[in-house]
């Protein structure tokens, strides 16, 4: 076996169905008497149903959390902090409340409870990205890192299923990019072999029957293994492609993840054997990338960057940003091998080496 290093975050997970019914022992377990609860305009309703689960220990609710963390919506939801005598934060939706939980925790360090209801992952990382006169800089640290985790089944059954399919797959690219990762270690490579094999057997079965309950619990459980690795290890070429494209052409996160997983996996695969072995495995295939394209496919979901928007013209910049300031990647960056795969991707053609 190679060497390898191995930190364990320290986080602790509620994992179930109806497991919401749990919220208001799980903050007093952090001393939280006067949590502000958060969610996005949209997720009103369930932010209501938090602050019930919370009964007295529910100070506020702020429903104003938006996709990028803008600084000047953290300085509201701030005041509200200060104004109500705070004393932890309750996140309940995606990417984006999360996203504002830490940016609360970042500033203060009360404690978090986070209760995700999509698959993008941000409540096993300690990484914030926020946004401040349209820019956006990302930092990691273990401030932000949730204290504890609510994932309630119950609460997934209401994600569209189109949704559903693309949210899966963003997922998948943590554990496919963990598996090839220069720090990864024995540990997360069976979290993200596990966590693919999780998702890519359910994602189907829930857009054939987005209410039935096993898929649902399959994929979140799948969701966690892979938001895990994501927080654990670090990420290549495929995540900063998809961090490239979403900040230049304002695409959609897990529709832009969904798109390019299959041809950054192509473009690494003969670079990174092993994992290919586990994607192999989880997948049940010898064509991992083929198999991640099939599997977009299966699920209905958009496999060309021209079907979200993304001008034609725009894969000579993608390229440039792309190499500019670059992650580690298994494979050297290569800027005319990048921009061939940004042109699949661009068009919907199937993935190649
Ligand atoms: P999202 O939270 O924006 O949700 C997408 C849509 O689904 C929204 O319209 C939302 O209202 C709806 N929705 C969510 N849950 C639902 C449910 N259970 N039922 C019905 N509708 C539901 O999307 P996301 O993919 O979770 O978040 C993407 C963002 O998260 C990106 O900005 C990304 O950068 C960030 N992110 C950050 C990290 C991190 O570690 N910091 C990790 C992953 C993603």
């Amino acid at each position: 076996m190679e060497p390898f290093v191995y930190t364990g975050l320290a986080s602790r997970v509620v994992f179930g169905s109806g497991t919401l019914a749990t919220l208001a022992d799980e903050a007093a377990a952090l001393d939280i008497e006067r949590a502000l609860v958060i969610s996005t305009p949209h997720q009103g309703e369930q932010a209501e149903r938090v602050r019930a689960a919370l009964g007295a220990r529910a100070a506020a609710v702020f429903t104003g959390a938006t996709m990028h963390t803008p600084v000047e919506v953290t300085a509201e939801a701030m005041d509200t902090v200060e104004a109500e005598a705070v004393d932890g934060t309750v996140a309940i939706g995606g990417g984006p409340t999360i996203g504002l939980g830490k940016a609360i925790a970042l500033r203060t360090d009360l404690p978090q409870i986070a209760v995700p209801t999509t698959y993008a992952g941000s409540e096993m990382t300690p990484i914030l990205g926020e946004t401040e006169a349209g820019r956006k800089t990302t930092q990691r640290t273990l401030r932000v890192l949730p204290e504890t985790v609510i994932y309630d089944v119950d609460l997934t059954l209401t994600l569209p299923p189109a949704l559903s399919g693309t949210s899966g797959i963003n997922a998948i690219a943590h554990a496919v990019e963990a598996l090839y990762a220069k720090d990864r270690n024995p540990i997360t490579s069976l979290m993200a072999e596990e966590g693919v094999r999780a998702l890519a057997s359910a994602l189907p079965r829930i857009v054939e029957d987005p209410r039935a309950p096993g898929p649902r619990s399959d994929a979140l459980y799948g969701a966690w293994l892979c938001a895990a690795c994501l927080g654990a290890v670090g990420m290549a070429l495929h995540h900063k492609l998809c961090h490239t494209l979403g900040g230049s052409f304002d695409l959609p996160h897990a529709e832009t993840h969904t798109v390019v997983l299959p041809h950054a996996t192509a473009y690494n695969a003969a670079a990174a054997p092993e994992a290919m072995a586990a994607l192999g495995r989880a997948l049940e295939s010898d064509d991992a990338p083929r198999a991640l394209f099939a599997l977009a496919g299966a699920v209905g979901a958009p496999r060309a960057l021209s079907a979200l928007g993304m001008p034609e013209v725009g894969i000579e910049r993608a390229t440039e940003i792309a190499l500019e300031s670059p992650y580690w990647n298994p494979r050297p960056l290569d800027k005319d091998a990048i921009a061939a795969l940004l042109a699949r991707a661009w068009s919907g053609a199937e993935p190649t080496a």
